[in-house]
């Protein structure tokens, strides 16, 4: 989570929202959570991208990284809760868990305004484990929305 931090750090100086994101495989070795396989962070400004978003940046650099768009057995740690685009791609992805900081009230789609990512109805659900450091990340936003809105 702190590693995903920087991440969001780095998106709120190039004038994002600052939301950070990593993929880790769960083979078993290196960080706790297994193997980091992708990075992102939120690129909406930059890249003038509307899917630009910090999940959506880590899935495609995790798929990349495997050679395979099914991350099933992966997790995906971001400092936010996904929003309703990103946790439908969380689904298509086949992620089986997401950790996050903060809630997010206004548009949260693992249990805040929906819960995307454990509807039963779907063909997948995702393990959600929400509010880790919620007091850092929360922080981290509401800085940046103090200095730049
Ligand atoms: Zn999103």
């Amino acid at each position: 989570m702190r590693h995903a931090m920087e991440l969001a750090r780095r998106a709120g100086d190039a004038g994002d929202v600052p939301v950070g994101a990593m993929v880790f495989s769960d083979d078993g070795e290196g960080h706790e959570l297994g193997t980091l396989i992708g990075c992102g962070w939120n690129t909406r400004e930059v890249d003038g991208d509307p899917c630009g978003h910090a999940e959506i940046n880590a899935l495609r650099a995790a798929a990349q990284q495997v050679g395979n768009w099914n991350l099933s057995g992966c997790t995906l740690v971001v400092t936010l809760e996904p929003c309703t685009m990103c946790a439908g791609a969380i689904v298509n992805s086949r992620i089986s868990r997401v950790v996050f900081g903060a809630w997010d009230e206004k548009a949260g789609a693992a249990g805040s305004v929906r819960d995307v990512l454990r509807d039963a109805r779907l063909n997948h659900t995702v393990e959600v484990i929400g509010g880790i450091c919620e007091e850092e990340n929360v922080e981290l936003l509401q800085q940046w929305f103090q200095q730049w809105r």
